[in-house]
């Protein structure tokens, strides 16, 4: 039954929105989201939109996290940084596309339900209680970086952590009602390409570069 429901959220909210990449496809298709929400949501997990997971946190729009992870063009053995690691769903995804995942999250309560929900369901990745805005010293570099809440500026440390050629995926802005999802490529050691993909809404992405806490500035 949740084999169905992933095939047509798939075909349904992904594919029809235009997101074309078949490694991105297949691994939604195999990653069970339902896991990943409170019991009470579980029928609601293929639903087009973000859930609440407690502690006042979403996990994020299916579209939105294929959009990041297309936007991320991760390849099989990239080093991905995923900064706000949530239920985990995000960094299963992506790790179900092959790559080496390291997942910071603020919240430990978040942090630590992730760990063990993630290793229950076999996936290795190794999840952080930290400040994602202060990037993984180590290992970074990283090939991607995914943040999945919105900065007001990008923060230099995972500019920083970039690897030569790597891609930082991040809403910036300074309200909760839209801000820019970009995709930021490092050319060499001091020059990169940002790109404006779309407006998005997430949740304030808190810390040393981020906002002073849940209330400060994102209006
Ligand atoms: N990717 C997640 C998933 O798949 O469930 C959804 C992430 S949720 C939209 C944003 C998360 O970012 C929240 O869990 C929040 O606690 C976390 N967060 C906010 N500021 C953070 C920071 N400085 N470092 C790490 N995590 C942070």
């Amino acid at each position: 039954m949740s084999e169905e429901l992933r095939r047509r959220m798939v075909e349904d909210q992904l594919v029809r929105h235009g997101i074309s990449d078949r490694r991105v496809l297949d691994a939604m298709g195999r990653v069970p989201r339902e896991a990943f929400v409170p019991e009470a949501l579980a029928s609601s997990a293929y639903m087009d939109g973000p859930l609440s997971i407690g502690g006042g946190q979403t996990i994020s729009q299916p579209y939105i996290v294929a959009r990041m992870l297309e936007a991320a063009a991760i390849a099989p053995g990239d080093r991905v940084l995923d900064v706000g690691t949530g239920s985990g769903y995000a960094a299963a995804v992506a790790a179900e596309m092959g790559a080496t995942i390291c997942s910071i999250e603020r919240d430990a309560a978040l942090g630590e339900a992730a760990r063990a929900r993630l290793q229950a369901l076999g996936y290795d990745v190794a999840v952080t209680v930290g400040d994602g805005t202060r990037g993984l010293e180590s290992p970074a570099p990283f090939d991607a970086i995914l943040v999945a809440a919105a900065a007001p500026t990008v923060p230099e440390a995972l500019r920083a952590q970039l690897a030569i050629g790597g891609r930082l995926v991040i809403p910036v802005g300074r309200t909760r009602q839209g801000q820019e999802l970009r995709r930021i490529a490092r050319r060499s050691a001091t020059e990169f390409d940002d790109i404006l993909l779309e407006m998005v809404a997430f949740v304030p992405l808190i810390g040393h570069e981020g906002w002073p806490d849940a209330s400060g500035g994102i209006g």
